[in-house]
């Protein structure tokens, strides 16, 4: 039986605001998991499970009725109704915004075809769709952790390429990337993920030595004490964040009535967006500034001779991927191999582009130029959109963060940015922008740009009106 779209999109909405809902717990929780807390004269270790939602002040318990997403902050008018405490406005902002997230990725692929004209033979599936929902959410989680503490938890981004390459294996997923084997791109592909296989092998053997392994520096692993135990910051006026929240959803209703569906798509992508940093990173003026701290840790430690390390890591992946590119390999041309290759690519030219600038910013100026963890990020990001379109990514990234400097500049704040939102921002508005950029791109370049592809979208349950065999090559 088939859905009307209305119905589709409402509940994609809904999701995504419940979604949102256990984002928050994750925020908040992920970083200090594992922090023994007190609570109704329990002790035991935080986790994402326990203790059940509540008040941090005064520990009183918060009703299932009133941990509906958005509508109960509403009722509940912000406070807390026990202390009267006030409840961070991040809370119903990063449902809100997750809601018109996935609500812009399900009208956008299924109603207003973003992927048309995208790599040949893109198109729409639900295994697609499901690995952009947890995409989306593990990048909304790593932002905001990231914008809190500076860190980002290694296992977000080791999640979404676990979930990457588990997506290889279904079938004829086309809005997935893929690398023709034995091409250039291919043998890169093998060579730079046997190197990164040797690299790890080495380090685990501790015969290559591992960078930034002093105490201090909270990205060298994940074997750091568990960050203390927090709630989110409150702003003494939350009614601004949520009134500018809600006029951003209700302004993205206006342009589906005005404007044509891509438009309208990408609007409401870039709403949730807006609406969910609105969230997450105003800090209270009198929340303790720790920009300087960090400033202070990273310049204690001898940054240069630490990240000649990372050196020694990255020259096995990038040897072997530039030796592979000219070494004749026949591998066979199956599907999946092809996808295999595709996100496997994706995720080396990913985290090779950011730790390549990680390594060129410290050695010039001698402070750590970003997060250990934003190369992992980026290599999660390219297994998901592939090579392309994570170069899009890179590229749009500093310009987002550019703009958050001109507002902090504006409100007289220091300016010590997280990379990891700019990163994640990008490469959600790349879901949809992606592809045009590069075909865009591709017709600078070329006289005569090729043919579009038409592609049509497949819903399960749609009438398909082409069997497509199942080892199809493309
Ligand atoms: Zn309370």
């Amino acid at each position: 039986m088939e859905f009307p779209l209305w119905l589709m999109a409402a509940f994609m909405f809904l999701l995504g605001c419940c979604v949102g809902s256990f984002l928050n717990v994750v925020i908040w929780r992920l970083p200090a998991r594992g922090t023994p807390v007190t609570f109704n004269n329990k002790t035991g270790p935080l986790t994402l499970s326990w203790p059940p939602s509540h008040c941090p002040l005064c520990q009183h318990s918060i009703a299932w009725y009133r941990n509906i997403p958005v509508l109960g902050w509403l009722m509940l008018r912000g406070r807390c109704r026990s202390c009267q405490a006030p409840i961070s406005a991040r809370y119903p902002l990063v449902e809100l915004g997750t809601g018109l997230i996935y609500l812009s990725l399900y009208l956008g692929f299924f109603y207003a075809h973003w992927n048309h004209g995208a790599a040949p033979g893109v198109r729409g599936g639900a295994v697609a769709m499901v690995l952009y929902l947890i995409f989306v959410s593990c990048l909304l989680a790593a932002s905001a952790i990231d914008a809190d503490f500076f860190i980002i938890p290694l296992g977000i981004p080791y999640l979404i390429m676990a979930v990457a390459l588990a997506s290889c294996i279904f079938g004829d997923v086309k809005m997935l990337p893929s690398v023709t084997p034995a091409s250039v791109s291919g043998n890169c592909a093998v060579g730079g993920t046997l190197g990164l296989l040797v690299s790890n092998a080495l380090l685990y053997l501790k015969i290559l030595p591992r960078s930034f392994s002093t105490p201090r520096d909270h990205n060298a692993d994940e074997s750091y004490a568990p960050m203390p135990l927090i709630p989110p910051p409150t702003l003494k006026k939350s009614w601004p964040q949520i009134t500018a929240g809600f006029i951003l959803a209700i302004g993205t209703l206006v342009t589906w009535i005005f404007c044509t569906g891509k438009i309208a798509a990408l609007v409401t992508m870039v709403a949730g967006i807006l609406a969910f940093l609105i969230g997450v990173l105003p800090r209270p003026l009198e929340a303790p500034d720790d920009s300087q701290q960090v400033l202070e840790e990273s310049a204690d430690i001898n940054a240069r001779g630490e990240i000649r390390k990372e050196i020694l890591f990255l020259l096995p992946p990038v040897g072997l991927a530039v030796l592979a590119a000219f070494i004749p390999v026949t591998l066979p041309v199956w599907p999946w191999l092809a996808r295999l290759l595709g996100v496997l690519l994706g995720l080396l030219v990913g985290g090779g582009m950011i730790w390549i600038i990680r390594i060129l910013g410290t050695l010039v100026f001698g402070r750590v130029a970003m997060g250990a963890a934003d190369a992992p990020l980026m290599a999660a990001i390219g297994a998901v959109v592939g090579a392309p379109a994570v170069i899009v990514a890179f590229f749009l990234a500093p310009i987002l963060g550019l703009i958050w400097a001109v507002v902090l500049k504006f409100q007289g704040k220091p300016n010590v940015l997280p990379y990891g939102p700019w990163l994640s921002m990008a490469a959600i508005l790349t879901l949809f922008i992606g592809n045009p950029v590069i075909h865009w791109y591709a017709g600078q370049l070329s006289p005569a740009p090729p043919p579009k592809t038409q592609s049509t979208m497949v819903w399960p349950g749609e009438p398909v009106s082409q069997p497509v065999p199942a080892h199809s090559n493309r």
